[in-house]
C-alpha cells in the first residue's frame, strides 16, 4: 500500500509541478500579449493628443485605463522623451521614470511593464506609452491552480488509498497463506501441509508451484527417514557407532550408538577431540592422534584400528574408518567416520592363530610318527616275512598240512602289513617329501599309469579311454599317484568283467577339473564322504583287497596342491571322481 500511494503521490506531484511551470510561462506570455494589445489601443488613441500637444486629452485617454484594474500606471511621453501625461493623474510626476526606456516588455519585481512606441501614419513617431500592470491575475490562477491540484492530488490519493486497500488483498493474501503454510512446516515439520490457492492468476501459479514444491520435499523427507531408520536399524544390529569431527573448532559428535563402545554415558563425554584421544588407550593415543590429523590433512581415507580404555578400567578394541567432508568455505574442516568392536574378533583370531601354530605342530609331530614308524617297522617286518617265507621254502616237506597253511596265512599277512607300511610311507610323505610344483604334462602321466596297471588292466579286460589332457603346474609323482588310485580303484571295484574307464579334464577360469569315471559297482551317496578318510574301507578284503589309505593319499595330495576332491556315484551304475587343480603360472603362484 505504502508503495502504491508513494508513486502514485509523486507521479501527481510531478504532473503538477510541470502544468505549474507551464502555466507560469505561458501566463507571462499572455500578459505581455494583453498589455500590447492595450498598448496599442492607448497609443492609437493618444496620437491625436500627443501631435496637437493635448495633455487633458492624453490624461483623458490614459483615464480610460480605469476599466482594467490590473493596469497599476500608465504614462506617456512625447517625442523628446518628456512625461507628457500619466495614470493615474493623482500620482505625482516623479513617481514616473524621467525619461522612457527602450520600447518593450519586462517583469520587475511583481510588476510587468512595457514601453510601446506612438506612432503616426507609418514612422512618423510621436511618443512612448509606457504601461504598469500588476501580477495578481496571474496570482490569482496560480493559487486557484494550486488548490485545484491539491483537491485533484488529495482525491486522487483516496482513490489510489481506496484502489490499493482493495488490490492489496489480492497479492497479500496468497502470500501471507504461503508464509502461514511456511511457517506450520517450520514449526512442526509437517510437510503434508498446502497453502490454500486464491484465484486463478501469477499468485495461483506461484501457489501451485510453492504446494508442489512441498510435494517433491515431502516425498524427499520421506525418502530420508526411511534411509535413517533404515541406517539406525544396521546401526542398532551391527553395533557401528558415527562420528562427526569438526576439525577447525576441535569438537566431535558422536551417535548414540557410539558411546557404549567407549564405555560412557552420553552425559559423561564432553564431545572435543581431545576428550575423545583420553578416552583411547595411552599406548595407542599418539599413533591414534597422527593418523586422525594425517587423513585430515590430506583428506585420505581413515582407516585404524586402536584400543580403548573405558572408565571401568577395561579395554577394547574398535576398529575405526573415515572420511574428510568438504567445508562450507571449500576448505578441508569436517571428517566422518564410524567405530566398531573388534575385541571378540580380534580374540578369536588370536585363538585361531594359536591353535593353527598347535595344529601345524601336532600334525608335523603325527607326519614325523607315520614316517618312523612306518619306516622302523619295515625292518622287522621284511625280517619276519623272510624268515617265514625261508620257513615255507626249507621245510615245507617237513611240516603237516596245517603248518603249512599256517605258515601261507603269516606270509601273506606280512605282505599285506608291507603294503599298508608302504602306503602309509607314502601318505606321511605328501607334505614333507613333495617335491616343488612343475610344468607338468597330465597326458605323459596318464601313459605311465597306463603302464603301470597295465598286468590288473589286462586280467580285469579293462578298456582305459581319455580326452585332452592339459598342462598344469604341479608335482608330477604325487598327481600320479592320484590318478593310479584313482583308475586302480575304478578297475578294482568293477562290475563283473571288461570295466570302461574314461579319464577327462575340464577347463574353468581359475583351475582345471578332472574326471575319472567308471561303470564299476557305485558307493551309496552316504559314504561319500566317509571313504576319503584314512582307512575308511566299504568292503572286506576278502571281497576287494586294500588298505583304506587310497583316497586319502589323494585328498592330501589334491589339497596341498589347493585342489578339492569328491565323488559322484549311483550303487551298481558306476561312479565319477572328480578333482581339481587351480591354475597356476610356472613358479607355482596360484
Ligand atoms: P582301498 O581301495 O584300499 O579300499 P580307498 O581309500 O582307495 O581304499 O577307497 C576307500 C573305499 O572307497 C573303498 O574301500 C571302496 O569301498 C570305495 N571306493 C573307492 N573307489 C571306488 C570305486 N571306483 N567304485 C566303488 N567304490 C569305490
Amino acid at each position: 500500500m505504502v508503495i502504491l500511494m508513494l508513486t502514485s503521490s509523486v507521479v501527481l506531484l510531478l504532473t503538477c509541478a510541470a502544468f505549474f511551470t507551464y502555466e507560469l510561462t505561458t501566463f507571462k506570455e499572455k500578459a505581455f500579449q494583453g498589455l500590447s494589445t492595450l498598448g496599442d489601443v492607448i497609443a492609437t488613441n493618444s496620437t491625436a493628443s500627443l501631435a496637437f500637444d493635448n495633455e487633458s486629452d492624453a490624461t483623458e485617454v490614459l483615464s480610460a485605463l480605469k476599466a482594467r484594474p490590473q493596469i497599476i500606471a500608465a504614462a506617456l511621453y512625447d517625442s523628446d522623451g518628456k512625461l507628457f501625461a500619466r495614470y493615474p493623474a493623482a500620482f505625482p510626476a516623479d513617481s514616473f521614470p524621467r525619461v522612457p526606456e527602450h520600447d518593450g516588455f519586462r517583469s520587475e519585481g511583481s510588476r510587468l511593464l512595457g514601453y510601446m512606441p506612438v506612432v503616426q501614419g507609418d514612422n512618423n513617431r510621436l511618443g512612448t506609452l509606457l504601461l504598469e500592470s500588476n501580477k495578481s491575475a496571474m496570482y490569482d490562477r496560480l493559487t486557484r491552480y494550486t488548490a485545484l491540484a491539491a483537491l485533484v492530488m488529495l482525491v486522487s490519493l483516496v482513490v489510489a488509498y481506496l484502489l490499493a486497500a482493495a488490490l492489496q488483498g489480492h497479492i497479500s493474501r496468497p502470500i501471507l497463506a504461503m508464509a502461514e503454510t511456511a511457517k506450520a512446516i517450520s514449526q512442526r515439520g509437517d510437510y503434508s501441509v498446502r497453502a490454500a490457492k486464491i484465484g486463478e492468476d501469477e499468485l495461483g501459479l506461484l501457489t501451485d508451484a510453492f504446494n508442489h514444491m512441498l510435494g517433491q520435499i515431502e516425498e524427499q523427507d520421506r525418502a530420508i527417514r526411511e534411509s535413517h531408520e533404515r541406517l539406525n536399524l544396521a546401526l542398532k544390529a551391527s553395533g557401528v557407532g558415527t562420528w562427526v569431527w569438526d576439525i577447525t573448532n576441535s569438537r566431535m559428535s558422536w551417535d548414540e550408538f557410539t558411546y557404549p563402545l567407549f564405555g560412557v554415558q552420553p552425559g559423561a563425554f564432553a564431545g572435543t577431540y581431545d576428550s575423545f584421544l583420553a578416552l583411547a588407550h595411552h599406548d595407542d593415543r599418539g599413533r591414534v592422534r597422527a593418523e586422525m590429523e594425517r587423513a585430515g590433512a590430506t583428506s585420505e581415507a581413515y582407516e585404524s584400528i586402536f584400543r580403548v580404555r573405558w572408565p571401568d578400567g577395561t579395554i577394547r578394541d574398535l576398529s575405526a574408518r573415515g572420511k574428510v567432508l568438504p567445508g562450507t568455505t571449500g576448505q578441508l574442516s569436517r571428517m566422518t567416520g564410524v567405530f566398531w568392536d573388534i575385541t571378540e574378533r580380534k580374540r578369536a583370531e588370536e585363538r585361531m592363530k594359536g591353535l593353527v601354530v598347535e595344529l601345524e605342530r601336532s600334525n608335523k609331530e603325527l607326519e614325523l610318527f607315520a614316517y618312523v614308524a612306518s619306516h622302523d617297522l619295515q625292518e622287522p617286518l621284511r625280517m619276519v616275512s623272510s624268515y617265514t617265507q625261508l620257513l615255507e621254502r626249507r621245510y615245507s616237506d617237513k611240516l603237516d598240512d596245517d603248518a603249512r597253511e599256517f605258515i601261507g596265512y603269516a606270509v601273506d599277512g606280512a605282505s599285506r602289513m608291507q603294503r599298508l607300511i608302504n602306503d602309509l610311507l607314502d601318505f606321511s610323505r605328501v607334505s614333507t617329501r613333495g617335491r616343488p610344483l612343475a610344468l607338468t604334462d597330465v597326458g605323459e602321466i596318464l601313459g605311465t599309469v597306463r603302464a603301470n596297471l597295465g598286468v590288473a588292466m589286462e586280467e580285469a579286460g579293462a578298456i582305459l579311454t581319455s580326452g585332452q589332457m592339459p598342462q598344469i603346474v604341479a608335482d608330477a609323482g604325487q598327481i600320479g599317484q592320484v590318478m593310479q588310485n584313482l583308475i586302480g580303484n575304478a578297475i578294482k571295484f568293477r562290475n563283473g568283467t571288461g570295466p570302461h574307464v574314461r579319464v577327462q579334464a575340464v577347463e574353468s577360469e581359475s583351475s582345471w577339473e578332472f574326471s575319472v569315471h567308471d561303470d564299476g559297482i557305485g558307493i551309496e551317496a552316504e559314504y561319500f564322504e566317509r571313504i576319503f578318510v584314512i582307512f575308511q574301507r566299504l568292503h572286506t578284503k576278502g571281497d576287494y583287497p586294500g588298505t583304506g589309505i587310497g583316497l586319502a593319499l589323494c585328498k592330501r595330495i589334491v589339497e596341498r596342491h589347493g585342489g578339492k576332491i569328491w565323488v559322484e556315484s549311483k550303487p551298481h551304475e558306476g561312479s565319477t571322481f572328480f578333482f581339481t587343480i587351480p591354475k597356476r603360472d610356472h613358479s607355482g603362484t596360484a
